[in-house]
């Protein structure tokens, strides 16, 4: 579904954060694991086309990521490891303003997404109240929601479940399972139990470079 290729990446400050990475991604979930600073959140926004690598190629079923970005995006949710949101907007209107964006045309229409997204996220009842006043779960989760607008093939999440409580982690992880059913999702994160959890197929990055890639019981096997 998604394959990268000898993707490498050199920040003008010259640290090399990814360096030679190649994985072939299948339909379904996939965890990315690698201590901080491995070059994760660098790979995520390059898969995101936020940022143009140095060399390599990225593919993406028929679409060559890099000289397409524009057929990627209208195809990508992202849900990056910090998002911001306008205070006193509330969520519900939140989400209409990134559906308008998103291109998802008419009222009747946008009114329905919004609904059937905030139902799915478990945010329905705290629809009125502002994003900027919700609980570090409920935020992560109206990121999901936001990440769903316009029906993408392809969500990658970074660090997702950084800085959440066990109840919410599950929570949000049993989230990312059923989307996982529909979608490839790409789940970007230093938390080994999130991926055992959640993914048949992962690769780990340390310093820029994939040293394993597989199931994840026969990487953990060889810790
Ligand atoms: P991770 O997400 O795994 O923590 P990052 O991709 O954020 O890793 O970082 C990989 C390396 O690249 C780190 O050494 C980090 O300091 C460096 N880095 C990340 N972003 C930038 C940037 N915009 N400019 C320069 N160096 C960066
Ligand atoms: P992560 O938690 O993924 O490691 P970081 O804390 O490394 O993220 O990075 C947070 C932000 O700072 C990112 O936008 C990243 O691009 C930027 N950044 C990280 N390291 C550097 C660096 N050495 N020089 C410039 N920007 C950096």
């Amino acid at each position: 579904m998604l394959n990268i290729r000898d993707l490498t990446h050199v920040y003008p400050n010259g640290v090399r954060a990814l360096d030679g990475v190649s994985l072939d991604i299948p339909a379904g979930m996939f965890g990315l694991l690698g201590p901080n600073g491995a070059g994760k959140s660098s790979l995520m926004r390059c898969l995101a086309t936020l940022q143009i690598p140095s060399q390599g190629a990225i593919g993406f079923g028929d679409i060559d990521v890099l000289a397409q970005p524009e057929a990627l995006r209208a195809t990508l949710g992202y849900l990056p490891q910090d998002f911001g949101v306008y205070p006193r907007v509330s969520a519900e209107d939140l989400l209409d303003h990134l559906a308008v964006l998103k291109g998802v045309a008419g009222r009747g229409e946008r009114r329905d997404t919004v609904e059937s997204l905030l139902r799915q996220v478990n945010l329905w009842e705290a629809r009125k109240k502002a994003v900027a006043g919700y609980s570090g779960g409920m935020r992560q989760r109206f990121g999901i929601a936001q990440a769903l607008i316009g029906q993408p093939r392809l969500i990658i999440v970074d660090e997702p479940t950084a800085g959440l409580d066990p109840e919410e982690r599950n929570r949000f992880n049993n989230l990312l399972a059923e989307i996982g059913e529909q979608v490839v999702v790409i789940l970007s994160t230093h938390i080994v139990d999130d991926v055992t959890d959640l993914c048949p197929r992962t690769a780990i990055l340390v310093g820029g470079r994939i040293v394993e890639s597989g199931t994840p019981s026969a990487l953990i096997a060889q810790l």
